[in-house]
């Protein structure tokens, strides 16, 4: 069904949240998105997975996956951790919300990835783990000119 699909999977280490973001740019880069597009979803990526590793592990040894699919011009990230879970999503998802004031936490990440993704879908279950779904359409911004076009154009673009 999807035309493109990846799976990545790496240690909540707070160094590996670069090495998430850059390689689903690059997956998502395929669909020749814009830098503004591609800067969103780096950093929906980056939000999403830094609160897996401070969040969801605080900050122990665990897994963060990543899935990556493409529909057409759609992007679907889902990122998930098997960690402590979220007690209440409504609350969570509300800006400057955070249960970790005190660490220089602003409370705004949900807020951020909303912004920049199109949908953000949050599942949690308390002591098993989060999963955060996130979609963006990738706007169609090249002029996809048919060999009839480039004839009727006199064969020069
Ligand atoms: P900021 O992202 O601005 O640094 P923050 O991480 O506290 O601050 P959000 O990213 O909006 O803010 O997350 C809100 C709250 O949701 C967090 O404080 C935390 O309690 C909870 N949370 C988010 N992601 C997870 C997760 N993967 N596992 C467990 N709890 C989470
Ligand atoms: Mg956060």
């Amino acid at each position: 069904m999807y035309d493109n699909e990846m799976k990545l999977e790496f240690l909540s280490k707070s160094n590996n949240e670069a090495f998430a973001r850059i390689t689903v740019a690059a997956f998502v880069a395929q669909l020749d998105p814009t830098i503004e597009e591609l800067a969103d979803i780096k950093t929906a990526v980056s939000e999403a997975v830094t609160n897996c590793i401070i969040h969801g592990y605080e900050n122990t040894e665990g897994i963060v996956k990543i899935k990556g699919k493409i529909i057409k011009n759609n992007v679907e990230i889902e990122i998930s951790d098997t960690g402590k879970g979220i007690e209440n999503i409504e609350l969570a998802r509300k800006p400057l919300y955070t249960t970790k004031g005190n660490l220089e936490r602003s409370g705004m990440g949900f807020t951020i990835m909303e912004s920049f993704m199109d949908e953000v879908e949050i599942e949690s279950v308390l002591g098993l783990g989060t999963k955060i779904i996130m979609k963006k359409k990738i706007k169609k911004h090249k002029v996809d000119l048919s060999e009839e076009d480039f004839a009727s154009v006199g064969g020069e673009y």
